[in-house]
């Protein structure tokens, strides 16, 4: 190997301006006299020995340099170099008795091809020795001896002849390519080279928008990669495949130049002479948003039976019995104003001081990240102070050390901020963190909720997120609009984004306000994928409510079952009446029609004696709301005479 330290002696004695834009990578002002350089486009490596100047084309390695200078070039002569000379040939080459196949070499022909280019190409064109043959341009693509090993006939009739499977354009110019500079993919080899000429550093796949050669581990030096693809379907339609590819092997993010609207469908870099509007499509650029890395795999991994009985592979911990699992993901879902928020707050209270949360066991604290779009940062600190009292009573250490809040800025621009990406970074600084509350997803992306397909991606990212940092999400969600009146229940199915958010949370609690008792709130958990109890009980499905001391602390207490669920989803304003008519029937212990009757000419207005025995009467008992003692007598129900007064006093406590 010759030292890198002599090929720089060699290259500082001739070349001003030198400046290392990577390893083993410079650049500097071009030494040849033929080209009086003002800003630096020569470019050396040291490791390769190699040269190419951006400006003039000029290219080789230290030996020719040397030569041309007038020094000695044996030291360059290096082993590698010797080698690769003698392994090309024409014909076979035998190595220590072994016959091996000569490598394909179609150099002499691409000098045939471009002895016949003419002269109205750019130097780019000279120095990558592309030609003419019947009429179409020829490319020829350099293996890593720099000898031609393929040839891209150009259109109309496109074809290719050689080692053309999958390859990269100018990949044998990367390592000249200053590193501090944005690598552009193009879409077709003519756009490269015109990037080459306005300074720009390209390559392109052999195969077009359509392939996506091997990615290269070198395109990570680079500042960034945009993508730069025809305007028309094949390109846009192309763009993100490549940037996938990308990321997939190299966790790079590239950006996508977008064209300027209105310009004609198959417009592309080599049609744009000034160069104005790749400028302009540069500037419109936008960062690829990609799916997680999906290893994919040939086939199951399997092992026997007696073996995999002895893997120890655990269930997911509780964090929150039935709840929140370790690296699960929950939905705490409602409409506006139900107080799903205050009720996460109160969740990431619970599990920062191992509390249980409403009689669900919390096993050990943990640590939790509250995340919150919603509110008004005051609104928020406000709601706080009055929910963490308890809980910094009785565990100042534990709610110091395991709580920790992120109120997304006004200045936060929501809209360019992949707020997955600031979810990666906490974790990356914080990597204790167990639990993110997340509120709420809807805000949590640019993606609308109406789109699945979106959605589903969005998902995908969060999942790899959970199992990359181990950690648990909890998701505040919205409720579509739902006629409660006719439903008269909460599903999944009320969640916005509809089936993909749902198939992808591990667990899902939805909420609604009673509309008997607003402060009492109907609470279902509709979804557990873990169960953990030894019997398997759970409460799932299971009509519940809690009490939402709304006038106090902002904590939801006393969970209890609901028998008469469907009656809490009938609108209030349509029922004040019978409220009022029940509160009063509710004074009596037992009492006949004729007593029921009677009462109802106490309420303004009356109502008459056949809508109270034709329909109220009959309504009351289905709903729960009365029980018929006997025949012709009735009672309010133990439940109805509490919802009527206050939820916290009896009821039947969880
Ligand atoms: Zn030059």
């Amino acid at each position: 190997m010759t030292d890198e330290m002599t090929v720089m002696d060699l290259y500082e004695k001739y070349c001003d301006r030198i400046k290392s834009t990577g390893s083993s990578q410079y650049t500097s002002l071009c030494p040849f006299p033929d080209h009086p350089d003002r800003n630096p486009s020569f470019s050396f490596n040291t490791l390769s020995t190699k040269y190419y100047c951006f400006g003039c084309s000029v290219s080789g390695n230290a030996i020719t340099f040397a030569q041309f200078f007038g020094e000695d070039p044996t030291p360059f002569y290096s082993d590698d170099y010797k080698s690769n000379r003698t392994l090309i040939n024409n014909g076979k080459t035998t190595v220590k008795n072994k016959t091996v196949t000569p490598k394909l070499d179609l150099t002499d022909k691409a000098e045939e091809y471009h002895e016949n280019l003419g002269v109205n190409y750019d130097d780019e064109y000279h120095a990558q020795r592309v030609g003419h043959h019947k009429g179409v341009l020829v490319f020829p693509y350099f293996d890593k001896d720099g000898n031609v090993d393929g040839f891209k006939f150009h259109k109309p009739k496109e074809r290719t002849e050689g080692n053309m499977k999958k390859r990269w354009y100018l990949e044998w110019m990367i390592e000249y390519y200053p590193r501090n500079e944005f690598l552009i993919i193009a879409e077709g080899e003519k756009d490269a080279l015109t990037l080459l000429h306005k300074g720009y550093y390209a390559v392109s796949s052999s195969g077009g928008a359509r392939t996506v050669p091997d990615i290269l581990k070198v395109f990570k030096e680079f500042k960034g990669i945009i993508i730069c693809y025809d305007n028309d379907k094949a390109g846009r339609d192309g763009a993100p495949p490549m940037a996938q590819a990308i990321y997939d092997a190299l966790g790079i993010i590239c950006q996508i130049a977008k064209w300027r609207d209105g310009l004609p469908d198959k417009y592309d870099i080599s049609d744009d002479k000034d160069g104005k509007e790749f400028v302009f499509a540069m500037d419109q650029r936008y960062e690829f948003r990609p799916n997680p890395t999906n290893k994919t795999r040939k086939g199951y991994n399997l092992i026997s039976i007696t073996e995999a009985l002895k893997l120890d592979i655990p269930k997911p911990g509780m964090i929150v019995e039935d709840i929140l699992n370790e690296c699960g993901n929950t939905l705490l879902a409602a409409t506006d104003n139900v107080g799903k928020s205050m009720m996460a707050n109160q969740i990431a209270c619970c599990i920062a001081t191992g509390t249980d949360f409403l009689g669900y066991r919390v096993p050990k604290p943990r640590k939790v990240a509250l995340v919150q779009h919603e509110m008004e940062n005051g609104e928020q600190l406000d709601r706080l102070h009055k929910q963490t009292v308890r809980f910094l009573e009785m565990h100042p250490d534990l709610m110091t050390k395991n709580l920790s809040m992120h109120i997304i800025e006004d200045d936060e621009n929501l809209l360019v901020t992949d707020q997955f990406e600031v979810i990666e970074n906490t974790l990356i600084n914080d990597p204790d963190i167990d639990v993110m509350v997340f509120d709420n997803i809807g805000q949590s992306t640019t993606v609308e909720m109406s789109k699945p397909d979106a959605i589903r991606n969005e998902l995908k990212r969060l999942k790899a997120i959970c199992r990359k940092y181990n950690v648990a999400f909890l998701l505040v969600a919205h409720h579509v609009k739902v006629d409660y009146d006719k439903h008269m229940d909460m599903k999944k199915e009320h969640i916005q984004g509809g089936k993909p958010v749902t198939d992808w949370a591990d667990n899902v609690v939805q909420l609604q306000t009673s509309s008997i008792n607003p402060s009492l709130v109907l609470f279902k958990i509709t979804k557990i994928r873990s169960v953990h109890d030894k019997d398997g009980i759970t409460t799932k499905l299971i009509n519940q409510a809690v009490r939402f001391n709304q006038d106090n602390d902002l904590l939801f207490t006393n969970r209890m079952a609901i028998s008469n669920w469907e009656a809490h989803f009938k609108a209030t304003d349509k029922y004040d009446r019978e409220m009022e008519y029940l509160r009063e029937l509710g004074r009596r212990d037992v009492f006949t029609t004729l007593e029921a009757l009677n009462e109802s000419a106490l309420i303004t207005p009356p109502i008459s004696e056949a809508t109270i025995k034709g329909r109220w009467l009959p309504k009351f008992c289905k709903y729960g709301w009365l029980e018929k003692v006997r025949h012709g007598h009735y009672k309010v129900s133990d439940e109805m005479k509490v919802m009527l007064n206050d939820p916290s006093l009896t009821g039947t406590q969880l």
